[in-house]
């Protein structure tokens, strides 16, 4: 076994710095030093969820760049020094239909997720990126391209492949119509994309608050969700709306701004949700989900970032500060996403 330091829940709200263990590097591993991971809502929803007797330890993480230091003796594709980003699945079946179509974020028996997920060979649970080494299988990890500051590139890896699935499986390209709601991690990141992708877009926000971030984004207007005014003369204007909301919250205000044959793409708060069958009859609108990518997907969206110069607006902290990073995220007050340098656990 090899030892490295990290952050373990010990609360909802508690993290302590501890010593982990990551396995030998099987042939086909690379172990990374992390040395930026990203801080999701994700994290927040599972340090809420987690059970403190339960058997497993937490920590959180999936949006993480490092550096190889040392590779598995049959690792073609990186060498030790090379910077890399992983993302939040490290492993999946390899063999189901899915998999075969490049799809290993729908894999059949469930892709193996980068924390709190269940490693396919020894049935560990995976402990996630806020630490200072990871372990992942060299088909898991991508190469980090040249020019993509690796502090703001880290968020890319789960919030940006989340909402660059949909907006690619969903055709958006110049002429269309998008609108983004909800402007945190996911969020802004998904304007940035959508308007590299010549997309016309929007952003759906609470208030007005974000107005010139959303300008500055890129994006040609701002809707405030509360006021009906302005949801009523939205109504029936976007092709594709791509719904980060964190919370669980009415899907029905969202559809009505849906054009005829476009599609509600909730990749935000995920569980139950109710719709009236009308709301999707009328204009023959479509509801869709979508989360994390595939393996092509994921390299494809780190080539058109590097392309475009896209990268998260990040407030970067050292990892002894990820409490207030997660209290200020609870908060929504980060613009826009908080990454954690984990160099202050060497
Ligand atoms: P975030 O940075 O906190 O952003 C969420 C945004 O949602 C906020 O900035 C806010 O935007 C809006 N919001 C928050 N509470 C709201 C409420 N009560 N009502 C309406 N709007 C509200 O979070 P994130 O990291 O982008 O993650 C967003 C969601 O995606 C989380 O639930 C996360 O677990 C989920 N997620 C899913 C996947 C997947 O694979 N599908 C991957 C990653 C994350 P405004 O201030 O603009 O209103
Ligand atoms: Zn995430």
């Amino acid at each position: 076994m090899r030892t490295t330091t990290g952050w373990q829940a010990a609360g909802p709200a508690t993290l302590r710095r501890t010593s982990l263990e990551r396995r030998d590097l099987r042939p086909d591993d690379l172990a990374v030093r992390v040395d930026y991971c990203g801080v999701c809502h994700t994290d927040l929803h599972a340090l809420g969820a987690h059970d403190q007797d339960a058997k497993s330890p937490l920590v959180p993480g999936h949006e993480f760049t490092g550096t190889v230091t040392a590779t598995g003796p049959e690792v073609t594709a990186f060498s030790v020094g090379d910077g890399v980003a992983v993302g939040n699945i490290i492993d999946s079946c390899g063999a189901c239909a899915m998999c075969e179509a490049g799809q290993e974020n729908f894999c059949h028996s469930f892709p193996t997720l980068t924390y709190g997920g269940t490693d396919r060979h020894d049935g560990t649970t995976t402990l996630g990126g806020y630490s200072r080494e990871y372990v992942v299988r060299e088909a898991f990890a991508y190469a980090l391209p040249a020019g993509l500051d690796p502090a703001a590139a880290a968020p890319l890896m789960c919030a940006g492949v989340t909402v660059w699935e949909p907006l690619h499986a969903l055709g958006v390209g110049p002429g269309s119509r998008v609108a983004v709601a909800g402007l945190g991690g996911l969020g802004h990141l998904a304007v940035k994309m959508a308007v590299a992708l010549g997309a016309t877009t929007t952003v759906i926000s609470r208030t007005g608050d974000k107005r010139d971030d959303a300008r500055r984004l890129g994006a040609h207007a701002l809707v405030e969700s509360t006021d009906s005014r302005q949801m009523d003369a939205a109504r029936d204007t976007f092709d594709v709306i791509i719904d980060t909301v964190s919370a669980p919250h009415d899907l029905a205000p969202y559809l009505k701004l849906v054009a005829m044959d476009g599609t509600l793409s909730i990749v935000g708060h995920l569980g139950p949700v109710g719709i009236e069958a009308m709301d999707l009859l009328v204009g023959r609108k479509k509801l869709s989900s979508a989360g994390s990518g595939g393996r092509p997907a994921t390299a494809e969206m780190l080539r058109f970032c590097a392309a475009h110069g896209i990268v998260a607006d990040v407030e970067v902290l050292p990892s002894a500060q990820v409490e207030t990073a997660l209290d200020r995220l609870g908060r929504n007050d980060v613009r826009y996403r908080f990454v954690l340098d984990m160099s202050d656990l060497d």
